[in-house]
């Protein structure tokens, strides 16, 4: 009765574009799906993404390539009103030479270790005795006698008996976020955090850390899964064994860097926007292959699909290749703000940035209508097992532009991989599989057709 209501409500809205049946719209995602599986091209941009320019932090000249790089992209697929727009970002530069090793009964053992984003590197090369914790409260419980001038090893793993990585990666996430400034209150040298991975290998993994105001700034670094087992262990026979650290990173001042953005124009509400995107920037190791070039290729893939179909769209289909999600998110703050300063009205927003991995659906952030509405749409993508229509968080870039009537969305790959490669050496473009990218193109261009054309 709701859905029957919702429909004449919005029928008597459109006017000339009445509302179309379950077939119609069953046909039309059947072709969406069979143009991009069939031609769609955003494997290829992937692989440019990744193999032409690589790494692209933010402030880096690889971020400059990569926006260059997604404006004649889009561009080149003759979208409307392509434009950059500026944003400030941090400059962090990883430097030269980070190393770290432990020594025990007269021998040495290096360890797989990188920079956390955002650490200060190292004024000398630090050596220390290490002490293990796997919380916050076990700090405390052994108080600065017994950590300062000491490094310690967050070695908390992430749980790997919870089904969602996600939950798994933010159960161990305080550890590298917080745990430098934590450790700092103790009078701590340094500290290297597990890598968050459920993946058992020696491939560290960075991430943003930040500083709290009111303590000294001390280096912090990733140490692969494999070490930081290994120096616990050793630690067991040996406690007074003793880790020498090098980190060279450091931070300049922050630079003018942009998002890109490019339009497809809607025909009935052209004021009105659904905005689809990623990000851009990745950390300076690996390529940036899940996170997030796979999200940017299957973003500017929708606008491409929409556009070869002919897809009448009533309000502006916006692609964002957001800027700087990674250390600190003023892409996606920029982007809300001159949205509101300029009275923009988005009536939707769709992120990906969970892994270019085979699609299971979406997590919406929005009332209680729009909630009811997206599960009448369930059985249309029954056809290509994407079934999870969930509430819960949509996407970091989007986020800033919640209020009580934009509905955002985050496209919800499988997760179970994601956290192997994420933020490591290991994510590149050999590890995203091209039917499983294409499919959440697909999922998503499917998702913005039923947006614009059911909506609520
Ligand atoms: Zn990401």
């Amino acid at each position: 009765m709701k859905q029957l209501l919702l429909s004449l409500i919005f029928f008597g809205s459109v006017g000339a574009m009445a509302q179309t049946t379950f077939e119609e719209d069953s046909t039309m995602i059947r072709n969406i799906y069979s143009e991009v599986l069939a031609h769609g091209e955003c494997h290829e941009n992937l692989r440019v993404l990744c193999k032409d320019i690589g790494a692209r932090l933010s402030g880096s000249a690889e971020a400059d390539q990569a926006i260059a790089w997604g404006k004649a992209l889009l561009e080149n697929y003759g979208f409307q009103n392509v434009h950059l727009q500026e944003v400030e970002v941090p400059h962090w530069v990883r430097g030269e030479g980070e190393y770290g090793y432990f020594e025990s009964a007269g021998e040495r053992h290096p360890t797989n270790i990188c920079a956390l984003g955002g650490s200060v590197g190292c004024s000398g090369v630090i050596t220390a005795e290490v002490v293990e914790v796997k919380t916050f409260e076990e700090l405390e419980a052994l108080g600065r006698e017994r950590i300062e001038g000491k490094i310690v090893l967050f070695n908390r793993p992430m749980d790997p008996l919870l089904i969602n990585t996600g939950a798994a990666y933010g159960g161990a996430y305080n550890q590298r976020g917080q745990g430098a400034s934590e450790a700092s209150r103790y009078g701590a040298a340094a500290v290297l955090v597990r890598s968050l991975t459920h993946a058992l290998d020696t491939f560290p993994h960075t991430g943003g850390m930040h500083y709290d105001d009111d303590v000294e700034r001390i280096p912090a670094a990733a140490i692969s899964t494999v070490h930081a087992s290994e120096l616990s262990e050793a630690l067991k026979r040996d406690p007074k064994l003793r880790y020498t650290l090098y980190l060279g990173c450091q931070r300049f001042e922050d630079k003018m860097q942009a998002n890109v953005i490019g339009e497809l124009p809607g025909s009935v509400y052209p004021e009105e926007y659904i905005v689809v995107g990623g990000h851009l920037d990745s950390w300076d190791i690996g390529e940036g292959a899940h996170d997030d070039g796979a999200g940017i290729v299957q973003s500017i893939e929708v606008l491409r699909a929409l556009q070869a179909l002919d897809v009448p769209l009533k309000r502006t289909l916006r692609v964002v290749l957001y800027i700087n999600e990674e250390n600190g998110n003023n892409g996606g703050e920029t982007y809300a703000r001159v949205a509101r300063e300029t009275g923009m009205n988005h009536y939707a927003a769709i992120e990906s940035d969970a892994g270019g991995f085979t699609p299971r659906g979406f997590r919406l952030q929005g009332n209680d209508e729009q909630y009811e509405v997206m599960k009448t749409w369930q059985p249309l993508f029954e056809p290509y097992n994407v079934h999870l229509f969930k509430r819960g968080f949509s996407g970091v870039d989007i986020g800033p532009l919640k209020n009580d009537t934009t509905a955002l969305f985050g496209l919800v790959p499988d997760g179970q991989r994601y956290f192997d490669y994420h933020h490591s050496n290991r994510d590149t473009f050999e590890n995203v599989n091209k039917r499983e990218l294409e499919l959440g193109a697909a999922t998503i261009a499917s998702l913005v057709y039923l947006v614009d054309r059911r909506g609520w």
